[in-house]
């Protein structure tokens, strides 16, 4: 699905030095190039601050603990979505609660969370799932409509901008109060371990995530909250630096290889190709087909296994119905097009090191399953 020893072997000699660099320091933590890397993300982004953490399930906990919720307070999440937005919800004893998608773009929108908002919801967590962002300027209005928080999930979406209808453009992850991203080595921008950050134009924000995510102290030994222990190793720094150089290249790999399947499958009825979500570049995190008969989605992972050609399926199971998130509230059917996704979609291989003729196998081998 991706490719990483061959991207390694592009930037070897920059990456060599930079950790080499760690190495004779032995500032293995807190070394000047997590601030370093922090200040260059948050000048790519335009944000106003950025605050490294070890991951990013880190990141959405943190964030969410920086708003003051109180227990059995509720946080809206798309149903369709990966589980560790839902999960931290769970861990600080708030109540997850799940919207329907959007058909063509798997998103979350405005309309679902007007839908399932009460009085207890306090924030919403929209997820720019596979690379796009979530209709934002809608979310954003109907956030302050019910005074609700945005943590925004980007954790595969570094890096896409989202247009206003006034011509504002803004990275993904820097339109509600925080975002949080991930540095997982799959990710767009990933490190060669775990890593993770948030994003916030508040200044208040950004003091506490720092103090959460540092014991709850601003102040050596002084806690002044119950905070807990994520940070950015110096190593995963060095490397992020080096990595965030290359990110508009990489986006813009990525997107020559969505921009080739999307011509390839365009005459083919049995499949739907990525849809491009209005007002937002995409990344490609994912290039995410949607099979329109149902069988043909697991015969086609199959066929493109025996043929040596490997593809996901993000993701298999709802939210609603894993079995962590049951309750009574909900079950089978409850969500038919989150359920229905779960049942058609498969992501195809899309990276930054595909050579033409990899991408010219898959073509031709997807054309070949109905032929
Ligand atoms: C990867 C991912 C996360 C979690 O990131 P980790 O660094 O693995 O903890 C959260 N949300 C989404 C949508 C993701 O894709």
């Amino acid at each position: 699905m991706v490719d990483l020893k061959s991207q390694y072997q592009q930037i070897k000699s920059e990456i060599n030095a930079a950790i080499h660099e760690v190495l004779e320091s032995a500032a293995f933590i807190n070394g000047p190039q997590v601030k370093r890397f922090e200040q260059n993300l948050a000048h790519y982004l335009q944000a106003e601050h950025v605050i490294a953490c070890a991951n990013g399930t880190d990141a959405l906990q943190i964030a969410l603990m920086a708003l003051n919720l109180q227990p059995g307070d509720e946080v809206i999440v798309p149903a369709f979505t990966y589980v560790a937005t839902a999960e931290v919800i769970g861990l600080l004893n708030l109540k997850p609660v799940m919207t329907e998608v959007d058909p063509e773009t798997f998103m979350i929108t405005a309309a679902e969370i007007e839908r399932v908002v009460t009085p207890r919801c306090k924030a919403v967590v929209p997820v720019h799932l596979y690379g796009q962002c979530a209709p934002m300027e809608e979310i954003l209005e109907v956030a302050e409509k019910y005074n609700l928080y945005i943590v925004e999930d980007t954790a595969q979406a570094i890096g896409a901008l989202y247009t206003f209808s006034d011509g504002r453009q803004a990275q993904a992850g820097t339109m509600g109060h925080i975002g949080c991203t991930s540095f997982f080595p799959s990710k767009n921008l990933g490190c060669y371990g775990d890593g993770g950050a948030m994003y916030t134009h508040h200044a208040d924000l950004a003091q506490k995530l720092r103090m959460i995510a540092n014991h709850g102290q601003a102040k050596k030994y002084h806690h002044s909250l119950v905070g807990c222990n994520s940070r950015l190793d110096t190593l995963q720094a060095a490397v992020l630096e080096v990595k965030l150089g290359y990110l508009d290249q990489y986006s813009a790999a990525r997107n020559s290889v969505a921009d080739a399947y999307d011509r390839a499958f365009a005459t083919l009825d049995w499949l739907q190709t990525p849809v491009r979500s209005k007002n937002s570049t995409h990344v490609f995190h994912q290039y995410t087909l949607q099979l329109k008969n149902e069988g043909d989605r697991d015969a086609l992972k199959q066929y493109l296994q025996e043929r040596g050609i490997p593809s996901m399926i993000y993701y298999p199971v709802s939210l609603h119905l894993q079995k962590a998130f049951r309750t009574d509230e909900f079950g089978e059917g409850d969500f038919p097009i989150s359920e229905d996704l779960c049942s058609r979609v498969l992501s195809l291989p899309i990276h930054t090191e595909m050579k033409a003729e990899e991408l010219a196998y898959i073509i031709e081998v997807v054309k070949e399953f109905k032929s």
